[in-house]
């Protein structure tokens, strides 16, 4: 039987509570050798705003919910909506969604994360376009890719267990693609990767014989956040990182000599928060000029590219005010502490343990000093 596994035990993380739904095959499917999705334990997301919560009541409520909720929509028949089938209301952290679209379990390129609750696989039309598309593009370039989303948000938007934001629509958390220790591609289970792009699916964190070693896939994440830029590139509001993933996929685009403003664009876009993204990134899309109409308001960095299409079209940047009082000690409830994880965890190997404690210096803030990263 396994043990405590990594959900609920990394710091401001995670919590691998959700309603489990069957195996998936990814619509390209991974190479034999490859484990299936379905048998990957999946420590999930944890995010700037977005942290863990205790796999508990919220993720009860989040089943139930779940377990009335209508299949979603053909691939097909989503990729053909307008822009004006959702409507995105109030700021990331503070907002609504009217009209949510469901993630579909899988399409070609990537699989709904099926450890994740199926009530919080919902976004905005333009966010759930755009994943589905990225994703395509990088498995038609690199076979073999199969991405695998995390929560978005709640099919009417508002306040999500284990986030801070993922209120509006706008937000997804996306696992990085992996490989193993034989650099063959495997669905990734969000493990936090350390400064040379490796991890470990610890599974049973009590044990060592089981542990797995994984690793970053460079030239897919690359390819996959060069898809977004390309496909949106006025639509990518952030995308949250941790420094060292920012860093090697930086080096993977000038290896491949992508696009100058396609690497420039995702050089300005990304940032590590609070919590650190090194087991998922957190991609964010601005408010469309149609819903910012309707009251969709944006998070700061205001960009002078966005300030300027917005601008040819009469607009001006709508933000969201910051987080009251009460907001800001909701959000809070909806998290895990450090303290908390680790009293839930339960007895941990050494080698869990060592990476744990190597873990924390890449943990705080770096504060960088870019532009848009200060
Ligand atoms: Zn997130």
């Amino acid at each position: 039987m396994r043990g405590k596994s990594w959900c609920g035990v990394l710091v401001l993380a995670i919590a691998c509570a959700g309603a489990r739904r069957p195996p998936l095959q990814p619509a390209n499917p991974l190479p034999a050798r490859a484990p299936a999705v379905a048998t990957a334990p999946i420590a999930a997301a944890t995010a700037g705003d977005d942290a863990g919560t205790p796999p508990t009541d919220a993720a009860a409520k989040l089943q139930l919910s779940a377990a009335t909720m209508p299949p979603p929509a053909p691939l097909a028949e989503l990729l053909a909506l307008p822009g004006s089938a959702t409507t995105s209301l109030g700021g990331p952290s503070s907002g609504k969604l009217v009209g949510g679209i469901a993630l579909p379990d899988s399409g070609p390129g990537f699989v709904h994360n099926h450890e994740r609750p199926d009530a919080a696989r919902f976004g905005s039309i333009e966010l759930v376009q755009l994943i589905a598309r990225a994703a395509e593009r990088v498995a038609q370039q690199l076979p073999g890719s199969v991405l695998v989303v995390n929560d978005l948000g709640l099919e009417a938007g508002g306040p999500i267990a284990q986030h801070g934001s993922h209120q509006n629509g706008r937000d997804a958390d996306i696992l990085y693609y992996t490989l193993d220790q034989k650099r063959v591609p495997i669905p990734s289970v969000g493990v936090p990767l350390d400064p040379t792009g490796k991890g470990w699916d610890f599974k049973d964190l009590s044990i060592a014989s089981d542990d797995q070693r994984v690793q970053l896939d460079a030239p897919r994440s690359w390819r996959f956040v060069q898809a977004l830029l390309e496909l949106a590139p006025e639509s990518v509001q952030r995308i949250f990182m941790v420094e060292h993933v920012r860093s090697m996929l930086l080096a993977q685009a000038d290896k491949v000599h992508a696009p100058k403003a396609v690497r420039e664009r995702f050089a300005d876009v990304t940032c590590q928060p609070e919590a650190p993204h090194d087991d998922h990134l957190h991609l964010r899309l601005f408010c469309t000029p149609q819903d910012m109409a309707a009251g969709c308001l944006d998070s700061p960095p205001v960009y002078p590219w966005r300030r300027d299409a917005l601008k040819a079209l009469g607009l001006s940047p709508m933000i969201a005010s910051a987080y009251t009082k009460p907001e800001h000690d909701a959000a809070h409830k909806r998290i895990t502490t450090p303290k908390q994880a680790r009293a839930k965890a339960g007895r941990m190997d050494a080698r869990v343990l060592q990476f744990l404690h190597e873990r924390e210096v890449w943990l705080k803030r770096p504060h960088p000093g870019r532009a848009y990263c200060r």
